[in-house]
C-alpha cells in the first residue's frame, strides 16, 4: 500500500501530485464526541437484547405490541440522556484547526438520527465553543436517513464524488468496526480512535490513535498505513 505524503499546505505546494489525505470524514458518537457505550449497554440491558443482535433490529423484528412500544420509549429516553451528556472528544479543536489551516475538507457519516446531529451542532458546539464554531462546518453530514448506512461504503463514496476527491485520498475516522469497514470498502484510509473496549477493531484499521489530535502528527509528517485492512472476514461485532 502507498505511503502517504504530508497533507500540509507547504507540502502540497512543493509536490502537488503526491499521494496524500485531502479530506477527513468522521463518525459522530464516540469520535467527535466522548464514548456513549455506557448508554448503548444500558439500552441493551433494559430491553434484554440477545448477545450478538443489533438493538434496533431486535426491537423491530422480535418484539410486538406493547413490548415494542415500551422498548422504543426506553430507547428514546436513553438517547435523550446520552444527548444531554454529549461532550466533545478531547483534542478535537486542535485537529479541526489543523485541517482548516491546511485546506483539508471535513464531513460526517453517522448512524444516529438527525435530532442528535442537530443537537451536537447547535447545542454542544454552540454552548461550549462559540469562538470555534467555523471549525465545525462539516459538509456534508450524512445521518441515518442516508441509506445504506455504515458499514456500507456508499456514504463515503458519495462524499468522494461530492468533493471530487478520489476515495484513496480520504480518511474515515471512527471508534467502531462499522466505520473502519466503511472506510476500507470505499478504498479509503480507515483510522480507529482507540479506547479500552474497542481494541478488537484494530485489525480492520490502517491507522490507530488514542486521542483524536494525534492525527495532526500523522498528517503533518506523512504516514504509512499499517496493514491492508481489506479482509471483511475479520469483521467482528
Ligand atoms: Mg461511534
Amino acid at each position: 500500500m502507498h505511503s502517504y505524503s504530508p497533507s500540509t499546505k507547504e507540502s502540497v505546494l512543493s509536490d502537488p501530485s503526491a499521494m496524500r489525505i485531502r479530506g477527513v470524514v468522521f463518525d459522530m458518537d464516540g469520535t467527535l464526541t466522548t464514548p456513549i457505550n455506557e448508554y448503548l449497554q444500558q439500552m441493551r440491558q433494559d430491553i434484554n437484547v440477545p448477545e450478538g443482535m443489533d438493538t434496533l433490529s431486535y426491537v423491530d423484528t422480535c418484539l410486538k405490541g406493547e413490548a415494542r412500544e415500551q422498548a422504543h420509549r426506553r430507547i428514546l429516553e436513553i438517547e435523550t440522556a446520552a444527548m444531554a451528556n454529549m461532550e466533545l472528544s478531547p483534542g478535537l479543536i486542535d485537529l479541526l484547526q489543523f485541517l482548516q489551516d491546511n485546506g483539508i475538507r471535513t464531513g460526517v457519516i453517522t448512524r444516529n438520527n438527525r435530532m442528535a446531529v442537530d443537537h451536537f451542532i447547535n447545542n454542544v458546539i454552540g454552548r461550549q465553543l462559540q469562538e470555534h464554531k467555523e471549525l465545525f462546518s462539516f459538509d456534508p453530514i450524512l445521518d441515518r436517513s442516508f441509506r445504506p448506512i455504515k458499514p456500507s461504503p456508499d456514504g463515503l463514496l458519495y462524499i468522494s464524488q461530492q468533493w471530487s476527491i478520489p476515495p484513496e485520498q480520504l480518511m474515515m475516522v471512527g471508534d467502531h468496526g462499522d466505520d473502519l469497514l466503511c472506510g476500507t470498502r470505499a478504498g479509503s484510509i480507515a483510522c480507529l480512535l482507540r479506547y479500552h473496549d474497542n481494541r478488537r477493531f484494530e485489525p480492520l484499521s490502517h491507522l490507530v490513535v488514542d486521542r483524536i489530535d494525534e492525527l495532526v502528527q500523522h498528517l503533518t509528517s506523512g504516514f504509512r498505513p499499517s496493514m491492508l485492512a481489506t479482509d471483511d472476514s475479520k469483521a467482528k461485532k
